[in-house]
C-alpha cells in the first residue's frame, strides 16, 4: 500500500488565495519587508522567493540588502527604521546572517507585532502561554497541511524529531496545547534508540537536516509523515526521510520537494496579513 501523498504546493495556493482575497476587501496594502544581508546564493534566492509571493497576493514589498561587511549595528538600524515606518507590517531578517553577525540579537530588536516570521522571543513566549501572537511559519504551515487532509491529531501520539527553535520546539508546543491535543515527544540528537520511539509515532515529523534519517523501520504502519528537511545532494533536494521506502509504510507522508516548503511561504504571507489587520484595522 502507497501512502497519501500530502500536497503542499496545493495547500500553500489555497493559503495564498485565502490571502489574496482578505488583501483584496482591504483600503490598504499590507507591506513586507525583507532584509537580506551578504550574498549566500540560497538566502538570495529564499528571499527572491518570499518577495514574488508578496507580489502574488499584493502584498507590497520592501527590501534591503547589506554587504556582508556591515556592522550588527547596521543591520540592527535598518531593522529599527522598518519598526518605525507604518507602511512596514511585517519584517523578515533572512537567516542565518553571514560572518559573526548574531541574527537572533537582530531578531530582538524587531517589533514583535511586526516579527512574522514568529521568532522574536516575545512571540515565543506567547506560544508557550498559549496565548494568540505570530507562530513561526514552518510548524504553523505543518499543522494547516494536517488540518486540510483532516488527519487527526487529539490524542494522538507525535514524535518530532529535531529540537531547534525555528522548526522542532514550537511545533512541538502548536500540537500539544489545548485544541490540538496531541501527545508529543522530542527526539533529538542525543535520543537513544530512535526507531523505538519514532515508531509509537502515528504522527512522525523530521526535522533534522540529516538526509535520509528516517527509513520504513522508523516508522509505524499507517502514521503520517512529515518531512521538513531540505537538504541539497548530489542528487538534488533531498528530505529528512527516505521517501521511497517510507511512502510503503505510512499512511500519509509529505514529499521534498512539494511538501512542508511552499507551505513555510505561503504563512510567512499569512502571517503579513494577521500583523496588518492587527496592527490597522
Ligand atoms: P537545526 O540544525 O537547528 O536542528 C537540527 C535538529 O536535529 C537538532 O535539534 C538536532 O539535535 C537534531 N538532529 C540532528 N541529527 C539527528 C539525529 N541523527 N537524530 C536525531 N536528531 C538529530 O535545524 P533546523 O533549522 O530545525 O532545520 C532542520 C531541517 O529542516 C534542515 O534540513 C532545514 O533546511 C530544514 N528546514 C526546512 C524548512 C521548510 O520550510 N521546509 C524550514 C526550516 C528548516
Amino acid at each position: 500500500m502507497s501512502a497519501l501523498i500530502l500536497n503542499g504546493k496545493e495547500v500553500a495556493a489555497a493559503v495564498k488565495a485565502e490571502v489574496a482575497d482578505a488583501v483584496a476587501g482591504l483600503d490598504f496594502r499590507p507591506g513586507l519587508a525583507t532584509v537580506l544581508v551578504g550574498d549566500d546564493p540560497a538566502s538570495h534566492s529564499y528571499v527572491r522567493g518570499k518577495r514574488r509571493d508578496a507580489a502574488e497576493v499584493d502584498i507590497e514589498s520592501f527590501h534591503y540588502e547589506l554587504s556582508g561587511s556591515s556592522s550588527q549595528q547596521e543591520v540592527i538600524d535598518v531593522v529599527e527604521r522598518l519598526n518605525a515606518d507604518d507602511s512596514v507590517d511585517g519584517i523578515l531578517v533572512q537567516l542565518p546572517l553571514p560572518g559573526d553577525l548574531d541574527g537572533e540579537a537582530v531578531v530582538q530588536r524587531i517589533d514583535p507585532s511586526k516579527d512574522v516570521d514568529g521568532l522574536h522571543p516575545f512571540n515565543l513566549g506567547q506560544l508557550v502561554l498559549g496565548r494568540g501572537g505570530l507562530r513561526p511559519c514552518t510548524p504553523s504551515g505543518i499543522m494547516r497541511i494536517l488540518d486540510h487532509y483532516n488527519l487527526p491529531i487529539s490524542g494522538r501520539r507525535a514524535v518530532v524529531v529535531g529540537r531547534s527553535f525555528l522548526v522542532g520546539r514550537p511545533l512541538a508546543l502548536l500540537m500539544s496545547e489545548k485544541g490540538a491535543d496531541a501527545t508529543v515527544s522530542i527526539a533529538h540528537s542525543r535520543t537513544e534508540d530512535l526507531e523505538v520511539l519514532t515508531q509509537s509515532a502515528d504522527i512522525l515529523v523530521a526535522a533534522t537536516g540529516f538526509p535520509g534519517l528516517i527509513t520504513a523501520e522508523h516508522v509505524k504502519p499507517g502514521a503520517t509523515v512529515i518531512d521538513v528537511g531540505i537538504n541539497r545532494t548530489d542528487e538534488g533536494l533531498v528530505g529528512d526521510v527516505d521517501f521511497e521506502s517510507v511512502v510503503e509504510v505510512a499512511g500519509a507522508i509529505t514529499p521534498v520537494p512539494g511538501g512542508v516548503g511552499p507551505m513555510t511561504r505561503a504563512m510567512l504571507l499569512a502571517n503579513t496579513l494577521s500583523a496588518a489587520m492587527a496592527r490597522r484595522v
